[in-house]
């Protein structure tokens, strides 16, 4: 199917065009059509599969429709609410570049900055909003904002919001907005509470599923490094010293964590800036912007911050903690390998870690192929590892949902594998260090 045969207009054929899209992903050939007709739709569905065009695209369409044929002046019309600034900036990108020849306004708010330059941007009229939900709640009851007009409203993520506690924020939101309107419900997972919300503000939606899982992951080259916890930052900065490595995205399971790696491989002469909850706002992006634009190579996040995060043409992602839940590793390695293009994806295994390799593994219906040949091979043993219970992402992500809860129980589970590392087992480190220096697989 092409985006001609989706009847789009003209000028949002010609922004796709220059976005370089030359065809519809699947969530956008199923979504776009039913959209265009006025259906409520209930998505199952990760970033990186389109889905941000998957309603941006039939909304633009919808509002330039409907402004060509009234001379009014600009009011909201529509209103995505997602649950992080990053991807609320990310969507309001989105909708800016699939627009960019309608002349519709878009204007994304947030909390964690001065609320003034977001109040000035509204009191010029603004037909697209996207915000997160505590500003806009703010905003509501401070009279910035109306949502009156609203015809077309969007809940994205709406189970990382449930996660974050954002359930009565997004409850209360719904409530300004017209009865009458077209809803777009997004979930990678749908949880009891979700599916109940969905239901209640839906009407007769279509549903779609799409599970980028097996196609994500086969496009992806992975790659095991089997590595012994006080390796694995000596590992890290081997394996970034490779020039051929263009930009790398470091999962780190805490923020500590993240802020210990920077300042490692500072150290190490090498560059790197991190994201997570305990960076302000204006860090965050600046990081982020930073590492879209090239001028920083190694970005090290935690998983809520970078959650829906997409960069585009991103090399490399490195897993240096395996992530307890192993769905979160298939959202990680997503980042890479966006919309066809290739990417590689690197993980880091000690000894404890097995049991969470092995749960990836199961879930990928794969057996991700280990590079014993580096400089800091695993031989460190001593501690047999426990077969813990893989926490599935539903039950998880009510309880792991904040990130300091999460670092507390990790800090614990951590506990266990820091113990007891033998000197031996250093020394050996250190003499294979010598030794080997090839890194076949990162290069090129
Ligand atoms: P999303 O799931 O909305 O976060 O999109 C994931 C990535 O796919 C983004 O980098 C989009 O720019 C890109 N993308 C979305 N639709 C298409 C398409 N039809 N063709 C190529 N790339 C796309």
């Amino acid at each position: 199917m092409s985006f001609k045969e989706l009847n789009l207009v003209e000028p949002i054929q010609k922004a796709l065009k220059t976005e370089g899209y030359s065809q519809p992903t699947p969530i956008q050939s199923k979504a776009i059509p039913p959209l265009l007709m006025g259906r409520d739709l209930l998505g199952c569905a990760q970033t990186g599969t389109g889905k941000t065009a998957a309603f941006a695209i039939p909304i633009l369409q919808g509002i330039h429709a409907e402004k060509q044929s009234s001379k009014e002046k600009r009011q909201i019309r529509a209103l995505v609410v997602a649950p992080t600034r990053e991807l609320a900036i990310q969507i309001s990108e989105s909708f800016r570049s699939y627009g960019k020849n309608l002349g519709l306004r878009t204007l994304v708010i947030y909390g964690g900055v001065g609320q003034s330059p977001q109040t000035k941007s509204l009191g010029q009229g603004v037909d697209i909003l996207v915000a997160t939900p505590g500003r806009l709640l703010d905003l509501i009851n401070q009279g910035f904002v109306s949502l009156k007009n609203i015809k077309y409203f969007v809940l994205d993520e709406a189970d990382m919001m449930l996660d974050m506690g954002m359930l009565k924020d997004v409850r209360k939101i719904i409530g300004f907005i017209p009865k009458v309107r077209q809803t777009m419900f997004f979930s990678a997972t749908m949880p009891n509470e979700i599916g109940e919300l969905a239901k209640s503000i839906l009407n007769d939606p279509v549903r779609i599923d799409i599970t980028p899982v097996s196609s994500t992951v086969d496009i992806i080259e992975q790659r095991v490094y089997p590595v012994d916890k006080v390796n694995k930052t000596n590992l890290l900065i081997h394996i970034l010293k490779d020039k051929g490595i263009e930009s790398a995205l470091v999962f780190s399971r805490t923020k500590h964590g993240a802020n210990k790696i920077v300042a490692s491989l500072s150290k190490a002469g090498l560059a790197a800036e991190a994201i997570h909850g305990n960076k302000s706002q204006t860090a965050r992006q600046l990081a982020l912007g930073n590492f879209k634009k090239r001028k920083t190579r190694i970005l090290i996040a935690t998983d809520i911050a970078a959650r829906g995060i997409d960069i585009d043409e991103l090399s490399h992602v490195i897993n240096y903690d395996l992530p307890e839940v192993p769905e979160t590793y298939v959202h990680r390695i997503g980042r890479t390998g966006r919309a066809g293009l290739g990417g590689k994806a690197i993980s880091f295994c000690d000894y404890g870690e097995k049991p969470l390799l092995r749960s990836i593994q199961k879930l990928t219906s794969r057996t991700i192929e280990e590079v014993k040949d580096h400089p800091y091979p695993l031989v460190d043993t001593t501690i047999k590892p426990k077969e813990k219970s893989i926490r599935r992402p539903s039950a998880s992500r009510s309880s792991a949902s904040k990130e300091d809860k999460q670092k507390g129980k990790e800090a614990k589970n951590g506990k266990v594998r820091r113990e007891k590392r033998t000197s031996d087992s250093k020394k050996a480190n250190s003499n294979s260090s010598k030794k080997r220096k090839n890194l076949h697989w990162s290069k090129g």
